[in-house]
């Protein structure tokens, strides 16, 4: 932390500032410019804020040098982390090395839906099954999803095709039977600052898909992953789903640039959801291939055996020609980034 004090700062008030410090067992370096002095703080970061040294007389300014977190940090952990989801000897890592894609329902509506679209999604070449059970709608009137009846249809869906399923969870007292049925748990957009439910998808013992909140920064995102962290479960993957912004032709507006801001900062794996971000079908695929481009570790789409029936999200799903295009992309791309 560095502390700016103000051009015409006194002696006495520069002396009150380090004093300030090494009473709660910090170290206070002095540097002093022509026009102002610089002090520059070692120590415990937590026990500076209650300082409130902004408010003292001849302070200018207090800035942050380090990172706000620590367990999800690429300082505390140099090495990019692979997250590996699903049943024991049959895992399916997500991390630098791989290039995960994820696929299925937005929501699963029947057994013979989720069904066909686990087909669809594996026949594409996905490896982990989409799908929410418990929807988190904008509006209370709108479908809220089928509970735990929609958490055994994914369970059925899993034993017959194979693919792990990962699934949104929105109250956290419903961790422990989303636990129990699904191999990964998703946090969604609008539950992304849900701190007690951070907490307990953090005590569930299995990996956890964070979406960036839809109005957060990147370091609140980052702080959001560390609630889950800080209480043991550092199985956490990022996804970038599209942030509001003032352009109206598109749902949301994917951050792309916020996949390598990331990885510059935190080892957790970062993917991206194109559906989610441009709301849009046509826009699913050329999204797809930027976040391959830009080193994604993977991307998690939305289809549907019969959109337009669909009863969440059906202008964003794939089917069809526009499925085989991302399939394609999905198979080929990854190799000229140095990915299998
Ligand atoms: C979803 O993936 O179904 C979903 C609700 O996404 P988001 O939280 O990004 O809106
Ligand atoms: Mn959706």
């Amino acid at each position: 932390m560095v502390v700016v004090m103000a051009p015409g700062a006194t002696e006495e008030q520069i002396a009150r500032v380090t004093e300030r410090v090494e009473e709660t067992g910090g170290q206070a370096f002095v540097s002093r410019g022509v026009t102002r002095t610089i002090i520059g703080l070692v120590g415990d970061i937590e026990s500076f804020h209650g300082l409130n040294l902004r408010v003292m007389p001849g302070v200018q300014d207090v800035y942050r040098i380090s990172d706000p977190y620590k367990l999800v940090s690429l300082q505390h952990h140099p090495e990019r982390s692979t997250v590996h989801v699903g049943r024991e000897g049959h895992e399916v890592a997500i991390g630098p090395d791989t290039f995960t894609f994820i696929a299925g329902p937005c929501a699963v509506e029947t057994a013979q839906q989720t069904l066909e679209a686990a087909e669809m999604a594996k026949a594409a070449g996905a490896r982990l099954l989409r799908g929410g059970a418990f929807k988190p709608r904008t509006s209370p009137y709108a479908f809220q999803g089928l509970g735990v009846k929609g958490l055994e249809i994914l369970a059925d869906v899993r034993e017959v095709t194979g693919l792990p399923i990962v699934t949104e969870i929105v109250d956290a007292r419903d961790v422990k039977i989303v636990a129990e049925h699904a191999d990964m748990l998703q946090v969604g957009t609008r539950n992304m600052a849900n701190f007690g439910l951070l907490q307990a998808v953090g005590e569930c013992g299995k990996p956890v898909l964070l979406k960036r909140g839809m109005t957060s920064t990147i370091e609140e995102w980052l702080m959001a992953a560390e609630y889950v962290a800080q209480r043991g479960n550092l199985d956490v993957v990022l996804c970038e789903r599209g942030i509001r912004t003032f352009e109206p032709s598109t749902r949301n507006t994917l951050d792309i640039s916020a996949v390598p801001v990331v990885q510059a900062t935190s080892h957790l794996p970062v993917i991206v959801d194109p559906s989610h971000a441009g709301g849009r079908r046509d826009l699913v695929v050329p999204l797809s291939r930027a976040a391959i481009a830009v080193g994604a570790d993977g991307v998690i789409v939305d289809v549907h055996p019969d959109p337009e029936n669909a009863l969440c999200d059906g202008p964003q799903a794939l089917f069809g020609a526009e499925l085989r295009a991302l399939a394609q992309a999905v198979r080929q791309l990854p190799k000229a980034v140095g990915r299998r």
